[in-house]
C-alpha cells in the first residue's frame, strides 16, 4: 500500500496548511522577481510594504497555537521522526520551522525587519562613498539584534549555531570551523605555489563581445545541461539570481558585461545549476513540506558543479570551444583551445569575492567567517572590522583593498542581517567535489560524454542522489547517503591540486 492512502485526517490538515503556504511564499517570491527584473524605481516603496504584508500574513497563518497543537498530535501520530518516511519528515520539517518562529517574539521580528530595511540604504550609501563610518551603527546594531535572536535559542554549543542552521540545517560551527582549520593552511599554500609561476593571458576573453551572442551561446550550453526551458526563462538581472515559484516555474538571470564573456557565461551555467535543483524536485513535493531543498550549501553543490567542474573543465571546452570561437572569430581566431582553458582558469588573488577563482575563494569565505563568530562571540567589535578585514586580506590572499568599497563593505549580506549564510558558499564548493567524485566512481565514463557535449549521466545521477529528496534531508544526511562522508575539504584540495598542476604546471 502507497503511503498517500494512509493519510490521517490530522496529517491531511498538516498537508493543506504546507500547500497554502507554499502558494503565498510563491506569490512573495514572484513579487521578489519582479522586484529585481521588472519594476520601475518607483515601486520600491510600495513593493517593501506589500512584501511585509505577505510576510506577516504568512508568518499569522503559521504560528498560532492551534498549528503548535496539530504538530505536536502528529508527532505522537507518526511516532518517530527521524524515520525515513515522507510523512514522518514533514512532521519533522514542520515542527523545526514551527519551534524556531514560534520562539521569536513579534516585536524582535518586527525590528529587524525595520533595521535591515535602514541598513540596507546606509549600505548603499556607505559603498558608494566608500564610508564604513556610515554602516557602522547600523551593524552594530543588526548584531545586537542577531544576538538576541541567537540566544533565543539557549542552550547552544556555540552562538554562531542557531543563526548557520538557518541556512544550513543540522551544521554546528564547531563542524565548519574544524573543517575551515584543515582546509586554510592548504589552500593558502597551493596559492603561493602558483604565484611563483608565470600566470596564463586571459586578456582574449576581456574584450567587446556581442551581448546577443554571448546571451545565443548561454542559453545553448545550459539548453544540453539539461536546463527545462518549459518551467523555466532566463531574464536579464544587476544581480544574477535564481528563484522558483513551484516545481513548474524556475527562473534565472544573469547580466551581460561586455568587457568580460566569462562572466555571463559561467554565472547562467551556475544559476542553471542552481535551477535544474529546483526542476528536479519530484511531483510528489508539490505544495508539500517537503518541497524546496537540503540547504544553501547543497544549491551551492549544484551551481558549482555546473559552473566550475565541468563549465571550466578541458572536457567541456573539447566540444563546445569550436562553436564559441566561431561566434567571436575577430577575438578568438587565433586562441587555441588549450590556451582558452587556461585563461578561464587563471588564479588572480583579488578584492572582490563574486570576482573570485577556484583557488581563492574559499579564502575570501574564511576571512567573513571568522569575523561573523568574532561578532557574535563579542571578541571583534565592530568599528575594528575595515582593519581586521584588510590585515587577514594581505594574510590570506597577499592583497589589501585600497578602500573599504572593495573590503569590508562589499557584500550585501550583513546589511539584511544575514549573518550564518557565507560558509555555505564554501561548504557548498567541498560538496560539489564530493558529489563529483562519487558520481566519477560510478561512471568513469562521464569525462567523454561531455567531451561529446552529453550530460544525461550527470543530471541523472544528481537527480537520483540529491534533487529527488527535496527537503526531505538535513545537508550531512544527503552527502552521507549521496558519498557516504560527512562535508569534507580533502577532495576538493585533491582537485584543485590536479587542475592546477596541469594549468600551472606545478
Ligand atoms: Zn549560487
Amino acid at each position: 500500500m502507497s503511503e498517500n492512502s494512509q493519510i490521517s485526517p490530522k496529517m491531511q490538515q498538516l498537508l493543506d496548511l504546507a500547500a497554502e503556504l507554499d502558494d503565498l511564499n510563491h506569490i512573495m517570491a514572484l513579487l521578489g522577481w519582479d522586484q529585481q527584473v521588472k519594476m520601475p524605481p518607483g515601486g520600491a516603496e510600495e513593493r517593501g510594504m506589500q512584501l511585509a504584508a505577505l510576510g506577516r500574513i504568512i508568518h499569522e497563518k503559521f504560528v498560532t497555537d492551534e498549528v503548535g497543537q496539530l504538530i505536536a498530535d502528529l508527532e505522537a501520530e507518526v511516532g518517530d521522526l527521524n524515520a525515513e518516511t515522507d510523512q514522518a519528515r514533514s512532521v519533522k520539517v514542520s515542527k523545526k520551522a514551527y519551534e524556531k518562529q514560534a520562539k521569536v517574539p513579534l516585536a524582535l521580528l518586527m525590528e529587524t525587519i525595520k533595521t535591515t530595511a535602514m541598513a540596507h540604504e546606509a549600505w548603499v550609501k556607505a559603498k558608494s562613498h566608500s564610508d564604513f563610518s556610515v554602516f557602522q551603527p547600523y551593524l552594530e546594531k543588526i548584531v545586537d539584534l542577531r544576538k538576541q535572536y541567537a540566544e533565543l535559542f539557549k542552550p547552544y554549543d556555540h552562538i554562531y549555531d542557531p543563526l548557520l542552521d538557518d541556512f544550513e540545517p543540522g551544521m554546528k560551527t564547531a563542524d565548519v570551523k574544524e573543517i575551515f582549520e584543515k582546509l586554510r593552511p592548504q589552500q593558502v599554500e597551493l596559492l603561493q605555489q602558483i604565484a611563483e609561476k608565470e600566470p596564463p593571458d586571459d586578456a582574449f576573453i576581456k574584450q567587446p563581445f556581442n551581448e546577443a551572442h554571448q546571451e545565443l551561446f548561454g542559453r545553448h550550453v545550459i539548453t544540453r545541461f539539461g536546463y527545462d526551458w518549459n518551467r523555466g526563462r532566463l531574464d536579464i538581472a544587476p544581480h544574477p539570481f535564481t528563484t522558483e515559484f513551484g516545481l513548474g516555474d524556475v527562473r534565472i538571470t544573469t547580466r551581460y558585461l561586455k568587457e568580460d564573456a566569462g562572466s555571463a557565461l559561467f554565472s547562467t551555467m551556475h544559476e542553471a545549476g542552481h535551477a535544474m535543483y529546483g526542476q528536479g524536485v519530484p511531483e510528489k513535493y508539490k505544495r508539500h513540506p517537503l518541497s524546496g531543498s537540503a540547504s544553501l550549501a547543497i544549491h551551492e553543490s549544484q551551481s558549482r558543479l555546473w559552473e566550475n567542474i565541468i563549465g571550466r573543465s578541458k572536457e567541456f571546452w573539447t566540444h563546445f570551444y569550436p562553436s564559441f570561437q566561431m561566434l567571436f572569430p575577430a577575438y578568438l581566431g587565433n586562441v587555441s583551445m588549450m590556451d582558452f582553458y587556461r585563461g578561464i582558469n587563471k588564479v588572480e588573488p583579488s578584492f572582490i569575492r563574486v570576482e573570485a577563482d577556484e583557488a581563492t575563494y574559499n579564502l575570501h569565505i574564511m576571512l567573513r567567517l571568522e569575523i561573523e563568530i568574532g561578532l557574535m562571540e563579542g571578541t571583534m567589535e565592530v568599528g575594528d572590522l575595515p582593519a581586521i578585514w584588510n590585515s587577514r586580506m594581505a594574510d590570506y590572499l597577499g592583497v589589501t583593498p585600497p578602500d573599504d568599497a572593495r573590503g569590508v563593505l562589499q557584500d550585501i549580506h550583513w546589511s539584511g542581517g544575514m549573518i550564518g549564510y557565507f560558509p555555505t558558499y564554501a561548504l557548498g564548493n567541498l560538496a560539489s567535489v564530493q558529489l563529483w567524485d562519487k558520481l566519477m566512481a560510478d561512471h568513469p565514463n562521464v569525462p567523454d560524454e561531455i567531451a561529446q557535449g552529453k550530460f544525461d549521466t550527470v543530471l541523472g545521477w544528481m537527480r537520483e542522489h540529491v534533487h529527488q529528496y527535496g527537503a526531505k534531508y538535513e545537508p550531512q544526511e544527503i552527502m552521507l547517503k549521496a558519498t557516504g562522508s560527512k562535508i569534507t575539504p580533502e577532495p576538493y584540495m585533491a582537485y584543485l591540486r590536479k587542475k592546477y598542476m596541469e594549468v600551472y604546471d606545478l
